[in-house]
Protein backbone atom coordinates (compact mmCIF):
# COMPACT_ATOMS: atom_id res chain seq x y z
CA UNK A 1 0.00 0.00 0.00
CA UNK A 2 1.35 3.45 -0.72
CA UNK A 3 1.21 6.39 1.92
CA UNK A 4 -1.20 9.30 0.70
CA UNK A 5 -1.05 12.90 1.84
CA UNK A 6 -4.06 14.70 1.07
CA UNK A 7 -3.93 18.81 1.39
CA UNK A 8 -7.44 20.73 1.12
CA UNK A 9 -10.20 22.76 3.01
CA UNK A 10 -11.36 20.96 5.82
CA UNK A 11 -14.95 23.54 6.68
CA UNK A 12 -18.12 24.63 7.39
CA UNK A 13 -20.63 24.43 4.44
CA UNK A 14 -24.22 25.87 4.15
CA UNK A 15 -26.20 23.94 1.28
CA UNK A 16 -29.25 24.83 -0.32
CA UNK A 17 -30.40 22.75 -2.63
CA UNK A 18 -34.34 22.19 -3.96
CA UNK A 19 -34.36 19.39 -1.36
CA UNK A 20 -34.06 21.23 1.67
CA UNK A 21 -31.29 23.86 3.39
CA UNK A 22 -28.95 23.46 6.12
CA UNK A 23 -26.89 25.56 8.76
CA UNK A 24 -23.14 25.10 9.31
CA UNK A 25 -22.09 21.86 8.81
CA UNK A 26 -19.21 19.93 8.25
CA UNK A 27 -17.60 20.34 4.37
CA UNK A 28 -14.53 21.26 3.07
CA UNK A 29 -12.58 19.34 0.39
CA UNK A 30 -9.95 17.71 2.39
CA UNK A 31 -12.73 16.29 4.53
CA UNK A 32 -14.88 14.69 1.95
CA UNK A 33 -11.78 13.44 0.07
CA UNK A 34 -10.73 11.63 3.23
CA UNK A 35 -13.84 9.86 3.89
CA UNK A 36 -13.32 8.43 0.28
CA UNK A 37 -10.11 7.09 0.37
CA UNK A 38 -10.53 6.01 3.89
CA UNK A 39 -13.06 3.14 2.17
CA UNK A 40 -9.63 1.42 1.10
CA UNK A 41 -7.70 1.39 4.49
CA UNK A 42 -4.96 3.33 2.93
CA UNK A 43 -1.92 5.07 5.09
CA UNK A 44 -3.11 8.80 4.67
CA UNK A 45 -2.64 11.79 6.08
CA UNK A 46 -4.45 15.23 5.61
CA UNK A 47 -3.20 18.35 5.89
CA UNK A 48 -5.26 21.71 6.55
CA UNK A 49 -6.10 24.50 8.45
CA UNK A 50 -9.28 25.32 11.05
CA UNK A 51 -10.01 27.82 13.53
CA UNK A 52 -10.84 27.43 17.51
CA UNK A 53 -14.55 27.10 16.30
CA UNK A 54 -14.02 23.69 14.57
CA UNK A 55 -15.60 20.93 16.81
CA UNK A 56 -13.16 18.46 18.12
CA UNK A 57 -16.06 15.65 17.17
CA UNK A 58 -15.08 16.58 13.51
CA UNK A 59 -11.51 15.96 13.50
CA UNK A 60 -12.34 12.82 15.58
CA UNK A 61 -14.58 11.84 12.42
CA UNK A 62 -11.40 11.53 10.24
CA UNK A 63 -9.19 10.12 12.86
CA UNK A 64 -11.69 6.95 13.69
CA UNK A 65 -11.22 6.30 10.04
CA UNK A 66 -7.82 6.10 10.23
CA UNK A 67 -6.36 8.94 8.47
CA UNK A 68 -4.17 10.83 10.45
CA UNK A 69 -5.02 14.77 11.39
CA UNK A 70 -1.72 16.15 12.93
CA UNK A 71 -1.41 18.25 10.17
CA UNK A 72 -4.38 19.82 10.46
CA UNK A 73 -3.66 23.09 12.31
CA UNK A 74 -5.60 24.81 14.49
CA UNK A 75 -5.24 28.13 15.13
CA UNK A 76 -7.29 28.90 18.02
CA UNK A 77 -8.02 32.66 17.74
CA UNK A 78 -9.47 31.88 13.92
CA UNK A 79 -12.31 31.08 12.11
CA UNK A 80 -12.63 28.15 9.87
CA UNK A 81 -12.90 28.27 6.39
CA UNK A 82 -16.89 28.83 5.34
CA UNK A 83 -18.47 28.46 1.85
CA UNK A 84 -22.41 28.37 1.06
CA UNK A 85 -23.42 27.46 -1.76
CA UNK A 86 -27.13 27.00 -3.61
CA UNK A 87 -28.07 24.72 -5.67
CA UNK A 88 -30.14 25.06 -9.05
CA UNK A 89 -32.94 23.17 -10.09
CA UNK A 90 -31.33 20.55 -11.99
CA UNK A 91 -28.88 20.24 -9.29
CA UNK A 92 -25.90 19.93 -11.34
CA UNK A 93 -25.41 23.89 -11.26
CA UNK A 94 -24.63 26.45 -8.52
CA UNK A 95 -24.25 29.25 -7.48
CA UNK A 96 -21.59 30.06 -4.82
CA UNK A 97 -23.28 33.11 -1.91
CA UNK A 98 -20.30 32.82 0.38
CA UNK A 99 -16.71 31.79 0.45
CA UNK A 100 -15.09 32.95 3.65
CA UNK A 101 -11.33 31.97 3.82
CA UNK A 102 -10.80 32.93 7.47
CA UNK A 103 -7.89 30.79 8.52
CA UNK A 104 -7.19 29.41 4.92
CA UNK A 105 -5.72 33.13 4.19
CA UNK A 106 -2.48 33.13 6.10
CA UNK A 107 -2.31 29.51 6.52
CA UNK A 108 1.78 27.68 6.05
CA UNK A 109 0.85 24.11 5.58
CA UNK A 110 3.21 21.47 7.33
CA UNK A 111 3.11 17.71 5.75
CA UNK A 112 3.96 15.38 9.03
CA UNK A 113 7.39 14.34 8.70
CA UNK A 114 5.80 10.36 8.57
CA UNK A 115 4.29 11.74 5.48
CA UNK A 116 7.03 13.11 3.56
CA UNK A 117 7.90 10.22 1.17
CA UNK A 118 4.59 9.65 0.36
CA UNK A 119 4.13 7.58 -3.31
CA UNK A 120 0.78 9.84 -3.54
CA UNK A 121 0.14 13.49 -3.10
CA UNK A 122 -3.80 15.03 -3.97
CA UNK A 123 -3.60 18.49 -4.04
CA UNK A 124 -7.38 19.03 -2.78
CA UNK A 125 -9.17 22.14 -3.66
CA UNK A 126 -7.72 25.74 -1.85
CA UNK A 127 -4.82 28.00 -2.72
CA UNK A 128 -2.68 26.89 -5.48
CA UNK A 129 0.17 28.13 -3.10
CA UNK A 130 -1.01 26.31 -0.53
CA UNK A 131 -0.43 22.95 -2.43
CA UNK A 132 2.89 24.06 -3.78
CA UNK A 133 3.93 24.28 -0.64
CA UNK A 134 3.20 20.79 0.28
CA UNK A 135 4.49 19.73 -2.84
CA UNK A 136 7.75 21.69 -2.10
CA UNK A 137 8.13 19.42 1.28
CA UNK A 138 8.15 16.20 -0.35
CA UNK A 139 11.60 14.89 0.32
CA UNK A 140 11.06 12.26 -2.56
CA UNK A 141 9.66 12.69 -5.52
CA UNK A 142 6.30 11.16 -5.42
CA UNK A 143 5.08 8.60 -7.69
CA UNK A 144 2.14 10.37 -8.53
CA UNK A 145 0.36 13.94 -7.92
CA UNK A 146 -2.97 14.59 -8.03
CA UNK A 147 -4.35 17.76 -8.65
CA UNK A 148 -8.28 19.25 -8.10
CA UNK A 149 -9.41 22.85 -8.01
CA UNK A 150 -12.20 25.02 -8.93
CA UNK A 151 -13.32 28.16 -10.41
CA UNK A 152 -12.73 30.20 -7.33
CA UNK A 153 -8.72 29.87 -7.65
CA UNK A 154 -8.88 30.53 -11.62
CA UNK A 155 -10.44 33.91 -10.79
CA UNK A 156 -7.93 35.03 -8.10
CA UNK A 157 -5.00 33.06 -8.46
CA UNK A 158 -4.60 32.05 -12.04
CA UNK A 159 -0.56 32.29 -12.29
CA UNK A 160 -0.08 30.61 -9.35
CA UNK A 161 -2.62 27.76 -10.07
CA UNK A 162 -0.76 27.97 -13.84
CA UNK A 163 2.44 26.71 -11.65
CA UNK A 164 1.12 24.17 -9.53
CA UNK A 165 -0.93 22.54 -12.63
CA UNK A 166 2.41 22.87 -14.67
CA UNK A 167 3.99 20.07 -11.35
CA UNK A 168 1.30 17.31 -11.13
CA UNK A 169 0.86 14.30 -13.21
CA UNK A 170 -2.77 14.09 -13.08
CA UNK A 171 -5.58 17.04 -13.08
CA UNK A 172 -9.27 16.28 -11.80
CA UNK A 173 -11.95 19.14 -12.97
CA UNK A 174 -15.33 19.78 -14.09
CA UNK A 175 -16.15 20.14 -17.10
CA UNK A 176 -17.19 23.81 -16.69
CA UNK A 177 -13.28 24.83 -15.28
CA UNK A 178 -11.97 22.90 -18.19
CA UNK A 179 -13.81 25.14 -20.22
CA UNK A 180 -13.07 28.34 -18.37
CA UNK A 181 -9.06 27.46 -17.92
CA UNK A 182 -8.85 26.66 -21.72
CA UNK A 183 -11.29 29.12 -23.35
CA UNK A 184 -12.57 26.03 -25.49
CA UNK A 185 -15.98 24.51 -25.59
CA UNK A 186 -15.03 21.23 -26.50
CA UNK A 187 -14.24 19.01 -23.83
CA UNK A 188 -11.56 17.15 -26.24
CA UNK A 189 -9.65 20.10 -27.08
CA UNK A 190 -10.10 21.54 -23.51
CA UNK A 191 -8.18 18.11 -22.35
CA UNK A 192 -5.30 18.57 -24.90
CA UNK A 193 -4.73 22.05 -24.07
CA UNK A 194 -4.41 21.15 -20.14
CA UNK A 195 -2.16 18.08 -21.40
CA UNK A 196 0.03 20.84 -22.43
CA UNK A 197 -0.15 22.84 -19.55
CA UNK A 198 1.32 20.12 -17.79
CA UNK A 199 -0.74 16.86 -16.34
CA UNK A 200 -0.41 13.57 -18.59
CA UNK A 201 -3.83 12.47 -17.39
CA UNK A 202 -6.96 14.71 -17.35
CA UNK A 203 -9.77 13.73 -15.92
CA UNK A 204 -13.20 16.00 -16.76
CA UNK A 205 -16.03 15.51 -14.10
CA UNK A 206 -19.41 16.14 -15.81
CA UNK A 207 -21.84 15.40 -12.37
CA UNK A 208 -24.79 13.57 -13.42
CA UNK A 209 -23.05 12.63 -16.64
CA UNK A 210 -19.97 10.51 -15.42
CA UNK A 211 -16.42 11.65 -16.48
CA UNK A 212 -14.03 11.19 -18.69
CA UNK A 213 -10.24 10.59 -18.33
CA UNK A 214 -7.56 11.54 -20.99
CA UNK A 215 -4.25 10.24 -21.62
CA UNK A 216 -2.31 10.96 -25.34
CA UNK A 217 -4.91 10.34 -28.10
CA UNK A 218 -6.66 7.44 -25.39
CA UNK A 219 -10.36 8.49 -24.00
CA UNK A 220 -12.32 6.60 -20.98
CA UNK A 221 -15.67 7.48 -20.51
CA UNK A 222 -17.72 6.38 -17.32
CA UNK A 223 -20.59 7.32 -16.72
CA UNK A 224 -22.22 7.80 -13.47
CA UNK A 225 -24.69 5.91 -12.00
CA UNK A 226 -28.34 6.64 -12.42
CA UNK A 227 -29.88 7.72 -8.86
CA UNK A 228 -33.44 7.63 -7.24
CA UNK A 229 -31.67 10.14 -4.62
CA UNK A 230 -29.86 13.00 -5.47
CA UNK A 231 -30.16 15.43 -2.03
CA UNK A 232 -26.73 17.34 -2.43
CA UNK A 233 -24.55 17.05 -4.87
CA UNK A 234 -21.81 18.88 -2.65
CA UNK A 235 -18.28 17.20 -2.01
CA UNK A 236 -19.34 14.77 -5.07
CA UNK A 237 -16.15 16.02 -6.82
CA UNK A 238 -14.08 15.59 -3.94
CA UNK A 239 -15.44 12.28 -3.09
CA UNK A 240 -14.55 11.27 -6.64
CA UNK A 241 -11.11 12.39 -6.25
CA UNK A 242 -10.78 10.78 -3.20
CA UNK A 243 -11.75 7.70 -4.08
CA UNK A 244 -9.58 7.99 -7.13
CA UNK A 245 -6.51 8.45 -5.27
CA UNK A 246 -7.84 5.67 -2.52
CA UNK A 247 -7.73 3.06 -5.27
CA UNK A 248 -3.98 4.17 -6.69
CA UNK A 249 -2.65 4.01 -3.00
CA UNK A 250 -4.34 0.72 -2.52
CA UNK A 251 -3.63 -1.31 -5.62
CA UNK A 252 0.07 0.88 -6.38
CA UNK A 253 -0.52 0.65 -10.13
CA UNK A 254 -0.63 4.19 -11.45
CA UNK A 255 -0.93 2.83 -15.29
CA UNK A 256 -3.47 4.06 -17.49
CA UNK A 257 -5.32 0.95 -17.02
CA UNK A 258 -5.63 1.17 -13.58
CA UNK A 259 -7.12 4.57 -13.65
CA UNK A 260 -9.51 3.54 -15.79
CA UNK A 261 -10.52 1.33 -12.48
CA UNK A 262 -9.81 4.24 -10.57
CA UNK A 263 -12.19 6.31 -12.34
CA UNK A 264 -14.91 3.72 -11.48
CA UNK A 265 -14.15 3.71 -8.02
CA UNK A 266 -14.58 7.18 -7.85
CA UNK A 267 -18.16 7.53 -9.62
CA UNK A 268 -19.43 5.03 -6.85
CA UNK A 269 -18.19 6.48 -4.25
CA UNK A 270 -19.04 9.75 -5.39
CA UNK A 271 -22.99 8.35 -6.00
CA UNK A 272 -23.56 7.77 -2.48
CA UNK A 273 -22.12 11.14 -1.04
CA UNK A 274 -25.26 12.88 -3.30
CA UNK A 275 -27.99 11.24 -1.32
CA UNK A 276 -27.73 12.94 1.91
CA UNK A 277 -26.60 16.22 2.70
CA UNK A 278 -22.64 17.07 3.51
CA UNK A 279 -20.88 14.44 4.60
CA UNK A 280 -23.92 12.45 6.12
CA UNK A 281 -23.27 9.61 3.39
CA UNK A 282 -20.32 8.93 3.80
CA UNK A 283 -19.76 8.84 7.51
CA UNK A 284 -21.71 5.24 7.43
CA UNK A 285 -20.65 4.31 4.37
CA UNK A 286 -19.82 0.23 4.71
CA UNK A 287 -17.54 -0.99 2.02
CA UNK A 288 -20.57 -3.95 1.19
CA UNK A 289 -22.57 -1.16 0.11
CA UNK A 290 -19.73 -0.25 -2.23
CA UNK A 291 -19.19 -3.23 -3.48
CA UNK A 292 -22.80 -3.78 -4.11
CA UNK A 293 -23.07 -0.93 -5.99
CA UNK A 294 -19.93 -1.39 -8.02
CA UNK A 295 -21.86 -4.85 -9.59
CA UNK A 296 -25.04 -2.75 -10.56
CA UNK A 297 -22.20 -0.50 -12.35
CA UNK A 298 -20.96 -3.11 -13.72
CA UNK A 299 -23.94 -4.14 -15.28
CA UNK A 300 -25.29 -0.66 -16.10
CA UNK A 301 -22.22 -0.53 -18.49
CA UNK A 302 -21.59 -3.73 -20.30
CA UNK A 303 -22.92 -5.06 -23.27
CA UNK A 304 -22.45 -7.57 -25.73
CA UNK A 305 -22.37 -6.05 -29.53
CA UNK A 306 -21.30 -8.21 -32.83
CA UNK A 307 -19.71 -5.68 -34.97
CA UNK A 308 -20.47 -6.18 -38.91
P1 LIG B 1 -17.34 20.03 -4.67
O1 LIG B 1 -18.84 19.97 -4.52
O2 LIG B 1 -16.70 18.70 -4.87
O3 LIG B 1 -16.89 21.06 -5.62
O4 LIG B 1 -16.77 20.51 -3.26
C1 LIG B 1 -17.47 21.28 -2.35
C2 LIG B 1 -16.60 21.46 -1.11
O5 LIG B 1 -15.51 22.31 -1.47
C3 LIG B 1 -17.35 22.13 0.02
O6 LIG B 1 -17.37 21.25 1.12
C4 LIG B 1 -16.57 23.40 0.33
O7 LIG B 1 -16.27 23.58 1.68
C5 LIG B 1 -15.29 23.28 -0.47
N1 LIG B 1 -14.97 24.53 -1.17
C6 LIG B 1 -15.82 25.41 -1.73
N2 LIG B 1 -15.16 26.45 -2.29
C7 LIG B 1 -13.84 26.20 -2.09
C8 LIG B 1 -12.64 26.89 -2.42
N3 LIG B 1 -12.65 28.04 -3.10
N4 LIG B 1 -11.47 26.31 -2.06
C9 LIG B 1 -11.45 25.16 -1.39
N5 LIG B 1 -12.53 24.46 -1.04
C10 LIG B 1 -13.72 24.97 -1.37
Amino acid sequence: MSKLVIVGTVAFDAIETPFGKTDKILGGAATFIGLAASQFNVDAAVVSVVGGDFPQEYLDLLSNKNIDVSGVEIVKEGKTFFWSGKYHNDMNTRDTLVTELNVLADFKPVVPQDYRHSEIVMLGNLHPLVQMGVLEQMEKKPKLVILDTMNFWMNCALEDLLAVIKKVDVITINDEEARQLTGEYSLVVAARKIHEMGPKYVVIKKGEHGALLFHDDNVFYAPALPLEEVFDPTGAGDTFAGGFAGYLSKTEDVSFENMKSAVIYGSTLASFCVEKFGTERMENLSYKEVHQRLQQFKQLTQFEIELA
